[in-house]
């Protein structure tokens, strides 16, 4: 009989943690291997009673019947994003040092708050930060944290920039400026600082959702004239619809001439930095006074793994909280390295090795070739729709997004909007392709988003057909029902 202590992960039982492991691996894998689908196209409310019919009082108790019911629950009708039909989000396929990383991360168990909670783990994080850092181009000062995501990477950069403009401008109201296209990460976090919904002003963005740099001059210079603190300029090297690039360089001159903090989200565009072709793209990026990274988006890292950096170290003093059982501050006058000083968080995953075992097995251009493979990939599905009359095709991307839309032909155009919703929700349910949607000047429009090098032209071709074959049977019927002429 296994007693509930005998589950517990020590010297006695790490046979069993073998053996149990081995098993769960193996049900992953044998769905890995099979599954000719990225999603069974299951609704929830079905999945719903499978679910809602476990009697979570009662145990099976062994592990085959555990993963049995996981499979029924869970792994059969999950969704697999290492499947080349799987276009929707900015969801990776992950690379196996990061899964080994997180099977042994999770299993040593170190919290990153404190050096007496993680020991190495603290100084591999940090050694990652100052790599990444490097990389960006921050300076000798820069420093950072890794984070849940992008959401909280830019909440505490935003935090960060708010409490210096507090610093410099006294009492005067605050301001931020992003583009149109960014990330609604950042009015979240601004309602999450205090700031009412209006003082995140958009700067309009060009054809290619790009910032604009002179509509960013005119908000400077109002700001200026209205007494306003424009505590950040928000830029996006990634925009998650479009995957543009904002123009840096010269967002970085803007700011540097208002002295106003510039944070760079790149979030999406990160993997740029390991890019052996494209680094080139973010230049100016070295200029940023914070930068939002998601590895678990173009590092093929699982989820989570990301980090905000800042040039100046010392302004992560402003989530610096001593408390004395944990981190007082005679532990900071001995420079013991206590991560929780530089963290939004307390207890947090060691995510960082995850990238690490990635880097040493792998290397950092083993991962940007993968990034460049999906972006050249991109490039050529943008290509193979603009040429198709059947579609029309948003600007093309600086990285690995396509925007587009079925165009029924004659008086089914009028019903191009539904069509496309339609055609998405009908792959979905089909399981056929996972595709996303988003709206462009009002009209409804589909998004592959490529992060997967297993994805062929062929795969996006097949999957465009079966969009013009759904959307174009709907704006027909539409057509024919509510177009017929009344009284015949
Ligand atoms: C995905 C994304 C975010 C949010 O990151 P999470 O890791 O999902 O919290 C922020 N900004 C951009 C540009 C993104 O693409």
């Amino acid at each position: 009989m296994v007693l509930p202590r005998d589950q517990l992960l020590n010297n006695e039982s790490v046979d069993r943690y073998r053996q149990l492991l081995a098993a769960g691996i193996d049900r992953v894998a044998h769905r890995i291997g099979t599954t000719d689908k990225p999603f069974t196209g299951v609704l929830p409310a079905d999945l719903a009673l499978e679910i809602d019919v476990v009697d979570l009082d009662t145990p099976l108790g062994d592990a085959a019947a555990a993963l049995d019911e996981l499979d029924t629950v869970y792994l059969r009708d999950a969704v697999y994003f290492h499947h080349p039909r799987y276009l929707a989000h900015l969801n990776c396929p992950v690379v196996l040092p990061a899964l080994l990383g997180e099977a042994v991360l999770s299993a040593v168990n170190p919290s990153l708050d404190t050096w007496d909670q993680s020991a190495g783990a603290t100084l591999i994080e940090r050694r990652l930060i100052g790599w990444t850092a490097d990389r960006i181009g921050l300076g000798p000062r820069a420093d950072g944290v890794f984070t849940s995501g992008g959401t909280q990477s830019n909440l505490q950069a935003l935090l960060l920039a708010r409490e210096e403009a507090h610093l410099r401008s006294g009492g005067s109201p605050l301001r931020i400026l992003a583009s149109s296209a960014g990330h609604f990460s950042v009015q979240k976090a601004a309602k999450l600082l205090g700031l009412e919904s209006d003082h995140v002003r958009h700067i309009s963005t060009d054809d290619e959702g790009r910032m604009r740099p002179a509509a960013l001059a005119t908000e400077l210079r109002r700001a200026a004239d209205e007494g306003v603190t424009v505590m950040a300029v928000v830029a996006t090297a990634g925009t998650t619809d479009f995957g543009s690039i904002d123009p840096l360089p010269e967002i970085a001159d803007l700011c540097a001439a208002a002295g106003t903090w510039l944070h760079v989200d790149a979030a999406y565009g990160c993997g740029l930095l390991v890019s052996p072709t494209r680094r080139h793209l973010l230049a100016g990026i070295d200029r940023a006074d914070s930068v939002t990274v998601d590895f678990h988006k173009s590092f093929f890292q699982p989820v989570s793994s990301s980090a905000v950096l800042v040039r100046e170290s010392r302004v992560l003093r402003h989530v610096t909280y001593h408390a004395d059982y944990l981190n007082p501050a005679r532990m900071a006058e001995r420079n013991i390295p206590n991560q929780v000083d530089k963290s939004m968080q307390t207890t947090r995953r060691f995510d960082a090795l995850k990238l690490w075992l990635t880097l040493r097995m792998m290397g950092p251009d083993a991962i940007g070739a993968l990034f460049d493979e999906v972006i050249d990939r991109a490039g050529a599905a943008w290509s193979l729709l603009s040429d198709d009359p059947r579609f029309e095709v948003c600007a093309r991307s600086d990285l690995s997004t396509v925007v587009f839309r079925y165009l029924p032909a004659g008086r089914a155009l009028a019903f191009a909007d539904e069509a496309n919703l339609h055609a998405r929700d009908a792959l979905s349910a089909s399981g056929a392709a996972v595709i996303a949607s988003t709206t462009v000047d009002g009209r409804h429009f589909l998004k592959f988003t490529l992060l997967n090098p297993s994805t062929t032209v062929e795969d996006i071709a097949a999957v465009a057909d079966l969009i013009a074959e759904h959307a174009g049977r709907h704006a027909d019927e539409a057509a024919g029902l509510r177009l017929s002429p009344t009284g015949s």
